[in-house]
């Protein structure tokens, strides 16, 4: 057993996403290219003799068993009959933003205790606890960027993304995934070319590549929060090659060519929209 696991648990963006289909429980089909970001909470994890012990630097999670974080580690103690653990979560990736924050985190948990307790567990079984969870934790465990399909649990690894930066801005508004998918009118979307963007990144041509990038799930978060349309407009007038929401929002991404570039937007950005977590990241 180690004394101590500090893991990095890192965000999500979404390339492209797309609906194809709902199923009767109500989870609706994916296909998906998600992408991890440079932004991170930082989990330290410590053995200890029984129990969960969870704290925490947020003011907007509870450090309860309602974190997902705990339900991770409660799986873990439960399925391999562990003692118990002692997790610092230090929160920086934005709450409900449509970054997978809780689903990194228990993501982080789930590898930390295997290296923690020296267990030596495969990531595909890892994955498979993870996905019950929820349905980003399996990509947080895989990792940097894949095609997510089904309910967002069939991963095909894409390898050779082109350099890119992202800007990440974030407005002071709490989405739920959960109001989303409701009110997605799945008969009438106008579905982003995800393979014609997937070879386009194959083959190296970012441009093209973001030239078919669309996500669905604007026509119900954007809708309702026109700041999301103004921000991708911001974005796009401040430099960026492209922009979208991410998830189910309200995260808004814009894509730059270099560090200097999404850096000097950064700062415009945060200038005129002093209440918008803005932050420039590189990719996974
Ligand atoms: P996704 O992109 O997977 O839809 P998200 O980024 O939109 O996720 P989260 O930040 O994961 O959303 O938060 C969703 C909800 O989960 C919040 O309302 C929050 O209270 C709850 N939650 C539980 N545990 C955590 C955690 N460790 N970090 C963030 N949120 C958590």
């Amino acid at each position: 057993m180690k004394q101590q696991v500090v893991k990095k648990a890192y965000a999500k963006i979404n390339l492209g996403l797309d609906v194809v289909g709902k199923l009767e429980n109500g989870y609706h089909l994916l296909r998906t290219l998600m992408q991890q970001v440079d932004l991170y909470d930082v989990l330290t994890l410590t053995p200890e003799k029984e129990g969960i012990f969870l704290s925490t630097n947020s003011e907007i999670v509870a450090a309860d068993e309602d974190n997902i974080a705990y339900k991770a580690a409660k799986k873990m103690i439960e399925e391999f009959s562990l003692p118990g653990v002692k997790i610092h979560l230090e929160k920086r990736i934005p709450v409900a933003a449509g970054m997978a924050g809780g689903s990194t985190d228990a993501a982080a948990v789930l590898t930390g205790m295997n290296e923690l307790f020296e267990l030596g567990l495969p990531e595909g079984k890892l994955r498979e606890i993870g996905v019950s969870l929820g349905a980003d934790v399996p990509f947080c465990i895989m990792g940097h960027s894949a095609l997510a399909e089904g309910i967002g649990e069939e991963l095909t690894p894409i390898s050779g993304m082109p350099e890119m930066c992202v800007l990440i801005s974030k407005p002071p508004i709490m989405v739920s995934t959960k109001y989303v998918f409701e009110h997605l009118d799945i008969g009438n979307l106008e579905h982003p070319r995800t393979d014609e963007m997937l070879k386009a990144y194959a083959d190296g041509d970012l441009d093209l590549a973001i030239s078919y990038m669309g996500n669905v799930l604007e026509s119900v978060t954007a809708k309702k929060y026109p700041m999301i349309g103004e921000l991708k407009e911001k974005m796009l007038a401040l430099g960026a090659k492209g922009a979208l929401m991410s998830g189910s929002g309200p995260t808004v991404f814009g894509i730059f060519d270099c560090p200097s570039e999404a850096e000097k937007a950064e700062k415009a950005l945060k200038s005129m929209y002093p209440d918008v977590f803005v932050q420039a990241a590189g990719l996974v």
